[in-house]
């Protein structure tokens, strides 16, 4: 700004009409103009130092639907999401553009702005095509576990096959900048912080510590000793989890007790008070599917930034915070029941109170947070079925019977489409090849078949997209979320409010925007407060996030920069 007005005022000097002046005036305004020159070089050299934030901090709350920001709006505080929404930049019509839309699927797409076709996280499990073998996101049996006994921290970044805007971060910076992933998920830790993070720590059930693994280093830092120390998950679950606020208050949930409602193992009813203390001891992840795991969590979090310095040094760091327990309690209980409505309360107000540890530590102004999430969740199918809506069991071992009935009865064989994993089916070329079938005629027949069962929109087969009748925002998503490496070549497209189910609890993965609309809010550092409605999608936050930070974009980004936000 300050080089184009002192620039402008240059241009206004040489525009002075010359002819009035003699030849030796003339010469004494030249060395003016060349000694103004000479002070302003220097002057803008010094005020154009790159600004960019002490920190980042990006912030996935797992399983929250876009619309809880409004449902729970006027029980929510000042300080957390009310702050985010009303000192911070709203992108409100921000959408998934893959399918499935699972919880690996998502963080990794949020943090490379790219898309499973590209980036290889197909799924939390995928089925290797070439070995057949089911694999696990961040399964990696060459790194060995950090502050476990287990094999729970034999994972690393491996599978994820593009850079990560925190890997960008660390590239652009000559790896000065500091990288750290937190969450309750291996998964959700790992995939946002990258393949060059400083740790990426996650939570260990037997041993109730968080863990890292070798891919990161080889002991655990002295403040994630200290922190295992406090034993702070025993304390939050030796208490039993009641209501935030008197249980009458929680007027935007069902009735505690309805039979869509899971229960923990030794449960009898889904209710308050949840005696969690007695649970605790023979269910060792139960914080997980508590509101305290999301407590645990940030308080880890605000460990990390004092264990590593965050945002204290002279290049911007990242922190990626995954809150898991919103997902647990989400499947358990579905997105209407209280236990959802207190975990948001409870968590607005964890948030409030992280939002004021950053205050203090790093400065208001000083460091840039968003908050998104990874996927939504549908209504619980017999919420839906008690109130007339839309919705229904999705009966998967029925439907690969049919599949298998009518290639045997039409090629006599059965088996030459068989099931593969997150609604893909995979064609067994070999089979067909030996059998002297066509192996497009094969698949076309599948996709007949499997269209004419109940609960199946479309089916498709995903080499031939192009030839099929799908809506085309339907068929983008199909693409972008196909890998053919990592999942069949088939898909089924489930009726809006179908998927399998033993009715309790709830779960997403489909295109649906009930799975795929979710929250996205900017604020702090470089951010204006405002909204848009305009449609932006998950791998828009990578780019806008390189852009706001000058920095290059993760190598298999297809997102576009958010505009408004980064201009
Ligand atoms: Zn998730």
């Amino acid at each position: 700004m300050n080089a184009k007005v002192e620039l402008s005022g240059l241009v206004l000097l040489s525009l002075t009409p010359m002819k009035i002046y003699t030849m030796k005036q003339k010469s004494i305004f030249s060395i003016v103009i060349l000694f103004l020159l000479f002070l302003w070089i220097p002057s803008v050299k010094s005020q154009q130092k790159l600004q960019r934030p002490k920190l980042v901090v990006g912030i996935v709350a797992d399983q929250m639907r876009w619309d809880y920001l409004y449902r729970y709006y006027d029980r929510y505080g000042d300080g957390g999401f009310k702050r985010l929404m009303n000192e911070g930049f709203e992108v409100k019509n921000t959408f998934i553009n893959y399918v499935p839309s699972y919880t690996a699927v998502g963080h990794t797409v949020i943090f490379t702005g790219s898309v499973p076709a590209i980036d290889g996280i197909t799924g939390n499990n995928w089925i290797d095509q070439n070995t057949l073998q089911n694999v696990y996101c961040t399964d990696d049996s060459t790194v060995q576990s950090v502050g476990a006994d287990t094999k729970a921290g034999k994972m690393s970044p491996r599978n994820l096959l593009v850079t990560t805007i925190t890997d960008e971060l660390r590239l652009a910076t000559n790896f000065h900048s500091k990288v750290v992933g937190v969450s309750l998920k291996d998964r959700a830790s790992i995939l946002p912080a990258g393949h060059a993070a400083n740790g990426a720590f996650w939570y260990d059930d037997d041993s109730q510590k968080f863990i890292t693994s070798t891919w990161y280093m080889n002991e655990l830092p002295d403040w994630v000793k200290n922190f295992n120390a406090k034993d702070e998950p025993a304390k939050f679950m030796s208490k039993d989890w009641n209501t935030l606020y008197p249980i009458s208050t929680y007027t935007e949930s069902t009735a505690d007790n309805v039979p869509w409602e899971g229960t923990s193992k030794e449960e009898k009813n889904p209710v308050f008070p949840h005696k969690i203390s007695e649970f605790f001891k023979t269910d060792k992840g139960l914080i997980r599917s508590t509101p305290f795991g999301n407590t645990l969590t940030l308080n880890f979090a605000e460990a990390a930034i004092d264990g590593y310095d965050l945002g204290s040094g002279n290049y911007t760091d990242f922190l990626t915070v995954n809150l898991a327990s919103t997902d647990y309690v989400g499947h358990k209980y579905g997105p209407n029941s209280i236990e959802a409505e207190d975990t948001y309360l409870r968590l607005d107000k964890d948030l409030a109170s992280f939002f004021s540890f950053l205050d203090a530590r790093i400065g208001k102004g000083n460091y840039t947070v968003f908050l998104t999430a990874d996927h939504g969740a549908a209504h619980a199918i017999n919420f839906m079925k008690a109130h007339k809506l839309p919705a229904d069991f999705l009966q998967t071992t029925e439907l690969v019977k049919a599949l298998h009935d009518g290639l045997q009865k039409r090629f006599g064989n059965g088996n030459l489409i068989v099931n593969d994993l997150n609604y893909h089916l995979r064609a067994n070329k070999k089979l067909i090849d030996s059998l002297h079938l066509n192996f497009d005629e094969v698949k076309a027949e599948a996709v007949r078949i499997l269209e004419r069962q109940p609960g199946v929109a479309f089916a498709a087969d995903i080499p031939n997209i192009g030839k099929s009748a799908i809506p085309e925002p339907v068929k983008f998503m199909i693409a972008n979320g196909y890998n053919p490496k990592r999942a069949g070549e088939l898909i089924i497209i489930p009726e809006s409010g179908w998927f399998p189910s033993n009715g309790k609890g709830t779960t997403h993965g489909a295109w649906n925007p009930y799975d795929t609309h979710i929250p996205l809010i900017f604020m702090g550092w470089g951010i204006t407060h405002g909204h848009t409605s305009k449609t932006y999608y998950m791998s828009d936050i990578a780019p806008t996030l390189a852009t706001l930070l000058h920095i290059q974009m993760p190598s298999g980004n297809v997102g576009k920069v958010i505009t408004e936000i980064a201009k």
